[in-house]
């Protein structure tokens, strides 16, 4: 026993939700005899569903550089361009679908659009991010002073504090001069290329130094295959925390995960401890 509703017309299955057939674009009729128009704008035409599936998004992170194709920009969203979502036929197609920032996005609106579907298509093939080997995301982290700054599950109370590594900062947190709150680090591969760069929040990745980049709501991921290089949530507004780093930096191996604090393998700080001082000083914490 099947539920399948068959074309009337090419025999072809549709899917639950089409108001039409995929195969030979015959479209449902109501009980008048009319044409049904899709009613709910989470499925196409053809009852294709908005939800896109993981691998296909890894894809057009990839070759898109993890920026909008046009300026670069993060975040993003994913944009179906060939086909439109509505006539989106079968299943989500990587090739068809393209990154772009919310002011890009923008431009695509109107009639006509400052950015057409061709433009965005051109882009596609020629990724702002993958030109440049950058990709940008000005980060916004709300104040919400005093704030508890977490490494892994070590955590620390004070205005700022900083992380160095052979007398170099690797990583800081602090109070910007407009409230809100600052990120710097800077995250290496083996041979001591930068592939990820904070400064004051704002955010470089060097799309041929990572395999992904995702932003999901206060959550944040840069990995290098099974490798995460960088992992912050922002879930809790006062807490900034850092739930992964792994970086070589100067020849050496850093990584802060639940664990704790590791240099070269080296335990530095105990998993679960805290270090408190006045709310006014900076905390500077020297390893290796
Ligand atoms: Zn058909
Ligand atoms: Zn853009």
């Amino acid at each position: 026993m099947s539920n399948t509703i068959n074309c009337t017309s090419c025999k072809s299955d549709l899917k639950p939700m089409a108001v039409a057939c995929p195969d030979c674009d015959t479209p449902l009729l109501d009980s008048s005899g009319a044409p049904l128009k899709q009613s709910d704008s989470d499925y196409s035409r053809y009852g294709v569903h908005r939800t896109i599936q993981d691998d296909v998004k890894k894809r057009v992170r990839e070759e898109c550089g993890f920026g909008c194709v046009i300026c670069g920009n993060m975040p993003t969203h994913y944009e179906h361009f060939d086909p439109p979502f509505k006539d989106l036929k079968h299943n989500h197609k990587a090739d068809g679908m393209a990154l772009l920032c919310t002011s890009c996005h923008e431009r695509t609106k109107g009639n006509p659009p400052e950015i057409d579907k061709a433009t965005v298509k051109f882009y596609r093939t020629n990724p702002d991010a993958k030109k440049k080997n950058s990709a940008k995301h000005p980060m916004f982290f709300l104040p919400r002073w005093p704030l508890t700054f977490k490494f892994g599950d070590v955590e620390f109370s004070g205005k700022r504090v900083n992380l160095y590594v052979t007398g170099q900062p690797v990583l800081s947190i602090y109070k910007l001069p407009n409230g809100t709150v600052g990120v710097d680090a800077i995250c290496q591969n083996k041979q001591g290329s930068t592939v990820v760069k904070i400064k004051e929040s704002v955010l470089e990745v060097r799309p041929s130094g990572v395999s992904d980049v995702v932003k999901v709501g206060t959550k944040f991921t840069i990995s290098n295959g099974k490798r995460k290089i960088l992992d912050l949530d922002k879930s809790n507004p006062h807490i900034m925390k850092v739930v992964g780093y792994e970086t070589y930096f100067m020849g050496n191996h850093i990584q802060i995960s639940a664990k704790g604090i590791f240099v070269n393998g080296e335990f530095q700080i105990l998993a679960g401890g805290s270090l408190q001082v006045n709310a006014t000083d900076d905390i500077n914490i020297q390893l290796g």
